[in-house]
């Protein structure tokens, strides 16, 4: 009989939680996952899987226009917000209740409250009860960090964006990042006037610059207006409930909903971290080592409240490493090399590996191929939008040090890609390669 209640108490049952939970289970383990909102956590309930069926609804728009060139005509075609707002939501529920159907499959007691640590083995929950665990996994995630100043309290997250009541006529989106590009594309394909405002000087940090200033290209034709080292001064609301929003000293700009795309904040306020003295850094992330263990041996912590790379796929294989290491004594690490990530703007951006400017500053001299064209389609519906693929690498052994695409199904087309990039393939293993035609992928294996 164990001292404990459970061999394994999980706080927050998003991507990493629920995935170290179920696997540390399967391995013979009693495990209990608390969770005070909504099981699924920030991708699948407000985050990634909500947000790419805003894309895709929010794409028709263009589906419909270019269509016209394809023989296809429609009488007054509608769009319809609250019956799209509502279809996600359901969609949302549909995954909440799969991903408790998982956890209860696995035998995963769920506890539907808040938890917080109270020691290195001892956790409260928001019922006043006390439970004791052999370890503690924390897997709360992050929240979005929203600038302070005066009216900030107006603005609005992402996590609003799923539960409007009515399409905004005008949005203006605070920040240039992930957020900031995926949400301006979905407002503006569904109609609304926006406008993107960054502090600094460029969009995506961290992304090759080619492609970012690909997307202010395509998005500005597109109608998005983006203004760069822009800050807000204050935001007042009226009383019609419309806002009128203050930048660089300039007159107001009138808008329903001002969006806060400014990052994420590991969430860790309020867990009782300190109670067992678990160590964060300045930004509240909790520190810990490769395999995901804080500086107390009985905590681990896993996905975006390390503030390690916030990706979901990257959460769930720190849980499942954690699972493999505590439970199955086969010590585990992610390697966090060579990670595809994408934006799914719209055009959306995949990537993976160095950028040219990172590629210089490490190998100092690099080769660029590229290839920037016109996808088919786009040329069959007068869409000026150009797509942009640009491969670097070593300039010896031809070695592929970083892709980057911007154009159609970008994100598609780069998972696979990635394979060979994180393989350690060369230009010429892509040029062995046959086209397969007609095609953008094809591009890949054409880069001049
Ligand atoms: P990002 O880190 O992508 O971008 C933050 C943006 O906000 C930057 O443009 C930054 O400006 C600006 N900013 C940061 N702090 C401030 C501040 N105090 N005042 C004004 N502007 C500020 O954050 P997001 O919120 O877009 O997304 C959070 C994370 O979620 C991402 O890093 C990503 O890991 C994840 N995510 C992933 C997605 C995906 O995989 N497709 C989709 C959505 C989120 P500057 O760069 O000029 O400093």
């Amino acid at each position: 009989m164990s001292k404990y209640d459970y061999d394994l108490f999980v706080i927050g049952a998003g991507s990493g939680g629920v995935r170290a939970a179920r696997v540390s289970s399967s391995y013979g383990a009693k495990v209990a996952i608390a969770e005070e909102y909504r099981v699924g956590g920030t991708c699948v309930i407000r985050g990634c899987v909500p947000k790419k069926l805003l894309v895709y609804g929010s794409h028709f728009s263009e589906e419909l226009e270019d269509g016209k060139n394809f023989g296809w005509t429609w009488e007054n075609p509608k769009f319809d917000w609250i019956k799209l707002r509502d279809h996600i939501l359901s969609d949302v529920d549909r995954l909440n209740n799969a991903y408790t159907d998982t956890l209860n499959s696995h035998d995963v007691e769920i506890i539907l409250e808040r938890a917080e640590i109270v020691g290195p083995h001892e956790i409260k929950l928001a019922s006043g009860k006390t439970v004791t665990a052999k370890y503690i996994l924390v897997a709360v995630g992050a929240w979005p960090a929203v600038a302070e100043f005066p009216g900030s309290e107006h603005m609005l997250t992402s996590n609003d964006m799923f539960h409007l009541e009515n399409l905004p006529e005008t949005v203006i989106v605070s920040g240039g990042g992930y957020i900031a590009n995926e949400f301006a594309g979905i407002f503006n394909g569904l109609g609304s006037n926006v406008t993107l405002v960054n502090r600094s000087d460029v969009i995506l940090r961290g992304y090759d610059e080619s492609l970012r200033d690909r997307l202010i290209q395509i998005s500005t034709a597109k109608g998005i207006n983006i203004k760069l080292n822009c800050t807000f001064d204050k935001i007042e609301k009226r009383d019609d409930g419309a806002l009128d929003v203050y930048m660089n000293g300039d007159n107001p700009v009138r808008a329903d909903v001002v969006l806060a795309a400014t990052g994420r904040r590991p969430k860790t306020d309020g867990l009782g971290l300190e109670n067992a003295g678990v160590e964060t850094n300045d930004y509240g992330a909790i520190k810990v080592d490769e395999y995901s263990r804080t500086n107390v041996d009985s905590i681990y912590a896993v996905g975006d409240v390390t503030d390690r790379v916030q990706l979901t796929p990257v959460a769930i294989r720190e849980g499942q490493a954690f699972a493999e290491t505590v439970f199955n004594d086969t010590p585990k690490t992610v390697d966090y090399d060579c990670i595809p990530s994408a934006v799914f703007s719209q055009p959306p951006i995949a990537s993976v590996g160095l950028t040219e400017s990172e590629a210089r500053k490490k190998y100092g001299d690099v080769k660029i191929y590229s290839s920037d064209f016109r996808a088919m389609r786009n040329v069959f519906a007068d869409r000026p939008e150009r797509s942009l693929y640009k491969m670097i690498v070593e300039v010896t052994s031809e070695k592929i040090l970083g892709l980057h695409m911007i154009g159609p199904d970008a994100p598609e087309i780069l998972q696979a890609a990635a394979v060979a990039v994180k393989a350690g393939l060369t230009k010429q293993a892509f040029d062995d390669t046959i086209a397969l035609h007609p095609s953008m992928a094809e591009e890949l294996v054409l880069l001049k």
